[in-house]
């Protein structure tokens, strides 16, 4: 799978999609990052990517030009009604804003159906509506407060989508049993050693002895009893 973002700052990704598990999966092929700078999509020679509000109002608002522009290099575009359509059937772009459908886990496991995924990060007071209008399969938010970009989101989504892929994570076979009927994710709690942990003496923190008793039916049971479904 192939994420595509497409962002004002590139520099705020290089550390997190270059450790860990993401940097694996990449390694492995199993997916593609690629961070683009809006930047080079501006015809301008100061890179103009921003600018005033119409109506008048504070701040700045990231222009639909580069934003099209970026957008039609990264996939087959059509005209269709209006509104830009991507030729393949399995891409999808994604604008992030406040006002967009709330990210959850059912959404995401959709989402790591796809073979392209691109991404775009607002900044200032926002980006021109017509990218959402026109452009964008998909407005997402998420959560309900206002961040300063679309970065984090960026992030959120991406890694929230790149562990629902198999081979991703260790034993990724295992998550299955972890996704719920309507696509949702079962938690719960996880210990590990030592048994008994004492932050001072006589103060014991234990691990409940169910999880230690090796009977696989009565774990499950306990596991089940505290989970908490993601939805
Ligand atoms: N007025 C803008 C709007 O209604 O979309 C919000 C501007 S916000 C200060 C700057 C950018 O941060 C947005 O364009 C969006 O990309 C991102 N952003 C802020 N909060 C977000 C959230 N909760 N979910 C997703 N993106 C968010």
């Amino acid at each position: 799978m192939k994420f595509d973002v497409i962002t004002i700052f590139p520099e705020i990704f290089d550390f997190y999609f270059k450790h860990s598990i993401i940097k694996k999966a990449q390694e492995k092929g199993i997916i593609k990052i690629r961070v683009h700078n809006l930047r080079d999509w501006t015809l301008d020679k100061h890179k103009t990517a921003d600018d005033k509000a119409f109506g008048g109002g504070r701040g700045m608002v990231v222009k639909v030009e580069p934003i099209f522009r970026s957008v039609s290099s990264l996939t087959k575009l059509k005209i269709k009604n209006e509104k830009l359509k991507t030729k393949k059937k399995k891409v999808k772009i994604v604008l992030f804003t406040p006002r967009g459908k709330k990210f959850n886990q059912k959404m995401a496991t959709q989402l790591a159906k796809l073979d392209q995924l691109i991404l775009i990060c607002g900044r200032y007071e926002g980006v021109d509506e017509r990218v959402a209008k026109y452009i964008a399969d998909q407005t997402i938010s998420i959560g309900d407060y206002v961040l300063m970009g679309g970065e984090l989101p960026a992030l959120v989504l991406i890694e929230t989508v790149a562990r629902l892929i198999p081979g991703v994570i260790g034993k990724s076979e295992l998550l299955g049993e972890r996704i719920t009927k309507k696509k949702g994710f079962r938690e719960y709690p996880q210990y590990t050693r030592p048994e008994i942990f004492e932050p001072k003496p006589g103060v014991k923190w234990k691990v409940p002895k169910v999880l230690l008793s090796g009977n696989h039916k009565k774990i499950e049971e306990w596991r089940k009893k505290r989970s908490k479904i993601i939805e």
